[in-house]
């Protein structure tokens, strides 16, 4: 063996070894940001646009790192997916979002909605139903108050079990919504197939709908299409007056982004809700 030299680390670059070393860190970081509580939910509200009224709140996650400082989701949720640690940090966010709904019912949103994210390995999770189950009884709320986010691209591969598993969760009652519409590959046919009640534009399309031409025209055709399904439709990363008209216009149901307010720690959220509805 001796000569053959046993740096075998000379066939990938120092590159790929950096990044290797960097996503190990990561993952051990993460680990502990779970047993040591650093991950908080913020809420970003969804507006009616025909009445300007909160519809509901979509819950996002943060990780406060000592190290790192504030992370975005974008930059951890597919390590937790490697890491095999998505489905214990999804228990945590729907545990916290049980606990905000029932802030929000004693606050006096009886109607609002609270819209959680789930990554693929939840849904395909065999015991996710029966976690939601105790929790609706632990907490006597109607599953109708959720509405469970799934993207376009968990869809894409076992199309027949991801439709059981939505059915599953369907049957006790909860919404659910298609994320990132229009990113993804799924085929149309499959939303006759699949039981969902939302459509969420992605925001993508909402930021070059006034100055591209073909942004505009799928998001008008998109409203127009998910309307006529009965279906309901939202527009994600709303930031100007111009574009909330423009979509109120096309009769959007539901925008969202920081025209109304960016997402924020659910705390100061449901505080200033305390506060709009005693005003
Ligand atoms: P998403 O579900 O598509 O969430 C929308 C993202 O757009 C959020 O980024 C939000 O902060 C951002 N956003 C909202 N309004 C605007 C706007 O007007 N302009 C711009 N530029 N951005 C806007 P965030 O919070 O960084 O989350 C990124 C992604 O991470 C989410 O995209 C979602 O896919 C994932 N994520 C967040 N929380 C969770 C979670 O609890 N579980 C899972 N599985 N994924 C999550
Ligand atoms: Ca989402
Ligand atoms: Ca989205
Ligand atoms: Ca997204």
């Amino acid at each position: 063996a001796k000569g053959k030299g046993g740096n075998s680390l000379h066939f990938y670059s120092q590159q790929m070894f950096d990044d290797f070393q960097n996503r190990l860190a990561l993952e051990s970081d993460l680990k502990l940001a779970l047993a040591q509580q650093q991950f908080t939910l913020h809420l970003q509200p969804k507006i009616n646009l025909a009445n300007r009224k909160l519809q509901g709140l979509e819950a996002l996650l943060r990780w406060h790192s000592p190290a790192r400082g504030m992370v975005s989701p974008d930059e951890f949720i597919a390590v937790l997916e490697l890491a095999h640690l998505m489905i214990p940090v999804g228990y945590w966010v729907i545990e916290q979002s049980f606990r905000i709904m029932v802030q929000l019912q004693a606050a006096g949103f009886k109607d609002a909605t609270l819209a959680i994210n789930l990554s693929a390995a939840q849904l395909n999770d065999t015991k996710l139903p029966t976690f939601l189950d105790g929790l609706l009884q632990q907490h006597q709320l109607s599953a109708a108050l959720f509405e469970l986010e799934l993207t376009e691209s968990m869809l894409a591969n076992n199309i027949n079990e991801t439709i059981k598993s939505m059915q599953r969760l369907k049957s006790r009652g909860f919404r659910l919504a298609i994320d990132d519409f229009g990113t993804g590959y799924s085929s149309l046919s499959y939303l006759r197939q699949m039981p969902v009640d939302t459509i969420k534009i992605d925001k993508s399309f909402v930021f070059g709908m006034l100055d591209n031409q073909a942004d505009f025209d799928i998001i008008t055709s998109t409203i127009a299409m998910v309307r006529k399904l009965g279906l309901e439709v939202v527009a994600e990363g709303v930031e100007t007056q111009a574009q909330c008209k423009t979509l109120t216009q096309h009769q959007c149901d539901i925008g969202q982004g920081y025209l109304f307010s960016r997402p924020i720690p659910s705390d100061t959220l449901i505080e200033q809700l305390q506060a709009n509805l005693h005003d």
